[in-house]
This record gives structure tokens, sequence and C-alpha cells, in this order.
């Protein structure tokens, strides 16, 4: 059958069904905080309302309640969250934080911004989420902590990493951006660390828009969490907080507004991760008979909330490229309602690994002077160059594709396209092998 990369008639034209799921009830919740007029409710000063408006503390208390932790703390995004959670662990200039190479940019920024200095750890290769083993080979006597990501939507080594962690008594903080309601064993992933923190940005698995929450059992964290979200600097004073470390605050509310909307989102969190897995389920039982394909395993204990679907790619066994492989397979696809500019939602590779962006290959952060990482408080040597994590290298620049193929609102007819898809380039991949 002629390829649509080579001027076939493709697999699938009509684009695919939208990941909608904002409705009626969300509706009626924004027009309830319209109609009392209170839009947001934030003091930034030690008044009753430094905690934020109605909708947002409950909202707290109902994600800390589904959570089963003391604390939960809306914030406008992961990113500030990430970055009030560094804050709050008292990050000092020079302090080392081990990061994953392979994740959203925001999680390995996070240190930065408190001047600490971040090191690339490697990945698993099955699992993609940071590798034990290369943690502790990074670890000198200036690692103050770890940021975990529970890459995909697969919970990180909880056992193994914590006990390193405590073994160096170093902090554990969560980026559960791609794994609400992902476990292991009975516990939900996010609860796992000393913080985990949560993203309600527009393409996770629920939203708010933007929005983002911190979870934490330790009291004294989520407060200074809380003061970091909320102009801590005006506010340590009359609350009698003596602990000045990192108490410069930023602006890091919720609206009243993305907290309704966060309300009604959290209750369908469950069935909306039930019907991507289910989906998942049902196009790897289509897709696992093509033998250059290397379904996702999941960890033992665990299970995956599937934020993308990342296969794996052995181009020794198709005798083709990744590449050719997949821009033939999204020649026979179409795109995805609310987001057709991006055409077929499959991307090769992930993200480009961290250090490697310019940032680190600059070292220019703050000013033109390369500080943090050319002043005497970065103790250690940087390791920025190419090869510094072997693993996520060849998974980005050969191994992995990630698709998005299998979000709810996709039927079983819409599953059988991407399937055919994929069947179709394998059964003529000679076609492409000029
Ligand atoms: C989306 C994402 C973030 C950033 O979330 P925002 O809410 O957009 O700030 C951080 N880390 C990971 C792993 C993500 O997927």
């Amino acid at each position: 059958m002629k390829l649509a990369i080579n001027g076939g008639t493709p697999v699938r034209k009509e684009i695919f069904p939208a990941y909608k799921v904002i409705g009626n009830e969300e509706k009626e919740a924004v027009n309830r905080v319209l109609d009392s007029g209170i839009l947001s409710k934030f003091l930034g000063s030690w008044k009753p309302d430094f905690y934020g408006g109605p909708e947002v503390q409950q909202f707290e208390k109902e994600w800390a309640e589904f959570y089963g932790v003391k604390h939960a703390i809306s914030v406008n995004s992961n990113t500030s969250g990430l970055f009030s959670a560094i804050g709050a662990i008292g990050i000092e200039p020079g302090d080392e934080v081990i990061v994953s190479a392979y994740t959203m940019s925001a999680s390995a920024i996070a240190p930065l911004v408190y001047n600490g200095i971040p090191v690339f750890a490697d990945i698993e290769p099955d699992y993609f989420c940071l590798d034990v083993n290369s943690i502790e080979k990074k670890i000198t006597k200036r690692t103050k902590a770890i940021v975990v990501v529970d890459i995909f939507g697969l919970p990180y080594d909880v056992e193994k990493i914590n006990a390193l962690a405590k073994k160096y008594n170093l902090y554990v903080i969560e980026d559960c951006a791609q794994a609400p309601f992902s476990h292991y064993k009975s516990k939900l992933a996010g609860t796992f660390g000393d913080i985990g923190v949560f993203s309600l940005n527009y393409h996770k698995h629920i939203h708010s828009g933007e929005g983002g929450v911190v979870v934490t059992n330790n009291d004294e964290l989520a407060e200074r969490v809380r003061l970091i979200r909320n102009h801590a600097e005006a506010v340590v004073e009359a609350k009698g907080e003596t602990n000045l470390i990192n108490m410069i605050g930023f602006n890091y509310r919720m609206t009243e507004v993305e907290a309704a909307i966060g309300r009604c989102q959290l209750k369908k969190l469950r069935p909306l991760v039930e019907e991507r897995q289910k989906n998942v389920e049902y196009l790897h039982s289509q897709l696992k008979d093509i033998p250059a394909l290397t379904l996702p395993k999941i960890r033992e204990n665990c299970t995956h909330s599937f934020y993308v679907d990342a296969i794996k790619f052995d181009m020794s066994v198709a005798g083709i490229s990744r590449e050719s492989y997949i821009n033939a397979v999204k020649a026979e696809l179409a795109g995805t309602g609310l987001r057709e500019d991006e055409g077929p939602l499959i991307g090769i590779g992930y993200v480009k690994p961290l250090y490697l962006q310019p940032l680190y290959q600059k070292q220019i952060a703050y000013g033109s002077k390369q500080f943090p990482f050319n002043s005497p408080y970065c103790e250690s040597k940087l390791e920025y160059s190419k090869g510094t994590c072997p693993v996520v290298e060849e998974m980005h620049e050969k191994r992995l594709f990630t698709h998005e193929l299998m979000r709810p609102g996709m039927e079983k007819k819409d599953l059988d396209d991407v399937a055919r898809a994929f069947w179709k380039v394998w059964e003529s991949k000679t076609e492409l092998e000029k």
C-alpha cells in the first residue's frame, strides 16, 4: 500500500476528538465566583486573608483530603510550586540539587532561582525516571536535595531513592505534574517525597487554565511555601517568623476562579486517568506485535497515568531510523481537535537533554557574568557537556517517541486508526529504504 508520505492515501484524514474536560460543572462554578464579585481575596499582609478566599481554601482542603496529606497549597503553576518548594527547604547559593536531564525545563530551573546548582543525573532505560545509581554518583558534600520527576505518568523508584536520600540527609521534592492519580502500592504519587508539586496547566490530565498545587505533611515547610507564595518579606515580622532564609516573597497566588474550576476538575481526575489507562491498554494490544516497538514497562507495585505514551523504537530490528518511521506514521494521521496546529500528536523523542540548552552550555543565568556558576559559591566541577547522561541522550536521539493519541475522547475506531497507521508503515517500510 503506497504510504501517505510517498503520495498514497492516508489512513485517517478526519481530525481526532479533542480532549475537552471542561463542562457545565465548571461553568456553574465560575458563575458562582463571578456572582460573588470576589475573583481573588488574597492579601499580602498578616491578616486572615493572607491565606486566600473561600474557593482557594476549600480547594486546598479538598485536595489535601483526596491525597491524604496534611497540607495542600494552591499556586499559580507547577513551576512556581517548585520554586517555592526549593525556597522552603532553605537552598543556599551554591547548594547542589540533583535533577533529571529528561523532564520539562522548570524541574531543573527551580534550584537556580535560589542560586543553587542543578546537577544532572541519568535516567532508567526502562522507566525514564531518575536512576538511583546515577544519583548516588553525583552526590557531593554540597548536595542538599533531589528533584524527582514521575515522568510520563510513572512514579519514581520510591523505595530506593527515598532510602538514598535518607542515607545522605537530602530532601526529596517530587515533581508530579505528569502523574496525578498514579500509585505506588496504595499511595498516590505526589506524596512520596518531602514536598510534591502538581500542575493544572491546560496540557495536564486536569486543568484550571494555569495553576498548581504543593503538598506536604511537614507543617514548617508548608508555612514557608505559603509565605513565599504571598510576599513573605512583608509578612514575616507581623507573623513572628524569625527564620528569614529565602523569605523573599513572590506572587504565586491562585485566583478564586481557578480554584473553583480546580475543585470540579479534582472530582474528574480518577475517571479521566482510568479512561486513559483503558485506551492505552487497547492501543498496546494492537501495537504489541510490531517487532521494532518496545511498549512502556510499568514499575512493580505502581500504576501509570500516561500523560504521554512513551515507546522505544529499535532501529536495528526495523532497518530504518526512528525518524523515517515516525514521520511516515504521522503522514498517515490527522491532528487533534483544539490543537489542530500541532499536527498529529506524536513527538520524536521528548525534550532535548536539558544540560544541552544554551543556559547550561553558556552558563549565563543571572546577569552577564555567569552567576552563580562561575562564582565563589559554586564549588564543584560542573558537568553540562555532551555525554553527561548517556541514557538520556540515547533515548532522545535514537530510541524514544511519545504520543498523546490515547486521551479520553478517543473511541475504539479512533484508536484503531492509530494502530492501523503504525502497522501500515511497518508493513510498507521498504518504501522508506531509499
Ligand atoms: C508541565 C510540567 C511542569 C510545569 O508545569 P506548569 O504548571 O506549566 O508550570 C513541570 N514539570 C513537568 C514534569 C511538567 O510536565
